[in-house]
C-alpha cells in the first residue's frame, strides 16, 4: 500500500488515463477524489472503485471554471483537512487545425481545458500545500507537448505550456517541498484517440497509423500510464521535480517515416 493515508484529487478521472490514474492510487490506499465533467463517466469509476472496497468520492467540476475548480480544492481541504497529491489530468483535443484553420472559440477552449485548468489547480493548492509542508502535483502533458506534429497546433502549444508552467513552478516553489512533475504519454487508446478513430473514413487503417508511430509496436495503455503517476506520486521519485517525462513506446526518439497527418483524409 504505497500511498496508505493520502488525499489525492485526479481531474478528469471520468475516463481513460484518469480512470487508471484513480483505480491504482485507490488500490494503493488513497482517498481518491474523482473530478471531471462528465457526472456519468465519474459515478461510473466511483462505483468502480468502491465495488472493490476502496475509497473514493466523485465530484462534478467544469476545470475552466475558477470558481469550480477553488470549490474543489476547499472542499476537500474542509473535508479531509489536506490534499497530499493533485493530479492535473483533465484534457481537450481537437482535431486537424493548422493556425490559419482553427475557429479562435476552439483555441480557447483547448487551452482552457488543457492549461489554464492546470494553472487553477496549482494556483488553488499550493497554499494548502505550503501550509501543510509540501505536497505532490503531477501534470498530464503529452508528447504533443515536447515535439509539433502536422495540424495539431492547439493541442501541441497547451501541452508545451504544461511542460513549462511544470518546469516554472518546480523553480518557484521547490524550497517549499512542493513536488511537481508532467508526464507525457504517447498515443493511449481513450476516449480521446476513439473519437478520432470515429471521424475517419478507414478506422483500421486510421488507427495502425498511429500504431506505427511507435517503435515499440503498440499504442500504450491507461494502465501503463498510470504506474508513472504512482512513481510520481511516491517516495521513490523523491529526487525528480520540474521533469517532463516521455512514456510513449518510442515515439518523441525521433519521427517515423510513412505518415503524413496533411494527406490524412486518405484515412
Ligand atoms: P479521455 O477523453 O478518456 O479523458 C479525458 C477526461 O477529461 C474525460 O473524462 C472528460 O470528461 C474530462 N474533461 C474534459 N473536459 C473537461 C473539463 N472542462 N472539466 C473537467 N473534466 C473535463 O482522454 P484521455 O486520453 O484519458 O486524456 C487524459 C489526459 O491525457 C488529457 O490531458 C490528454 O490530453 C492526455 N493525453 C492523452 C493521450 C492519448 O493518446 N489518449 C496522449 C497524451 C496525453
Amino acid at each position: 500500500m504505497q500511498l496508505e493515508g493520502k488525499i489525492a484529487i485526479i481531474t478528469g478521472a471520468g475516463s481513460g488515463i484518469g480512470e487508471a490514474i484513480a483505480h491504482l492510487f485507490a488500490k494503493e490506499g488513497a482517498k481518491v477524489i474523482i473530478s471531471d465533467i462528465d457526472d456519468k463517466g465519474g459515478n461510473r469509476v466511483q462505483k468502480d472503485i468502491e465495488t472493490r472496497g476502496r475509497y473514493a468520492t466523485f465530484m462534478k467540476i467544469d476545470v475552466t471554471k475558477e470558481d469550480e475548480v477553488e470549490q474543489m480544492i476547499e472542499s476537500t481541504i474542509k473535508t479531509y483537512g489536506k490534499i497530499d497529491i493533485l493530479v492535473n489530468n483533465a484534457g481537450y483535443y481537437a482535431f486537424n487545425d493548422r493556425v490559419t484553420d482553427i475557429k479562435i472559440k476552439d483555441w480557447d477552449l483547448v487551452h482552457a481545458v488543457n492549461l489554464r485548468a492546470v494553472f487553477l489547480g496549482c494556483r488553488f493548492v499550493i497554499p494548502h500545500m505550503i501550509k501543510a509542508g509540501g505536497g505532490i502535483i503531477i501534470n498530464t502533458a503529452s508528447e504533443s507537448g515536447i515535439q509539433a506534429k502536422d495540424i495539431l497546433a492547439a493541442y501541441t502549444t497547451s501541452k508545451a505550456g504544461v511542460v513549462m508552467l511544470t518546469k516554472q513552478i518546480c523553480q518557484d516553489y521547490s524550497s517549499e517541498n512542493i513536488r511537481i512533475n508532467a508526464v507525457c504519454p504517447g498515443y493511449v487508446e481513450t476516449k480521446m484517440v476513439r473519437e478520432g478513430y470515429a471521424a475517419k473514413k478507414n478506422p483500421e487503417v486510421y488507427k495502425q497509423s498511429l500504431v506505427d508511430l511507435h517503435p515499440i509496436g503498440r499504442m500504450g495503455t491507461p494502465e501503463d500510464i498510470a504506474q508513472l503517476f504512482l512513481f510520481l506520486a511516491t517516495d521513490n521519485s523523491s529526487f525528480i521535480t520540474g521533469a517532463a517525462i516521455s512514456i510513449d513506446g518510442g515515439l518523441s526518439s525521433g519521427r517515423r517515416s510513412g505518415y503524413n497527418w496533411l494527406k490524412s483524409d486518405q484515412y
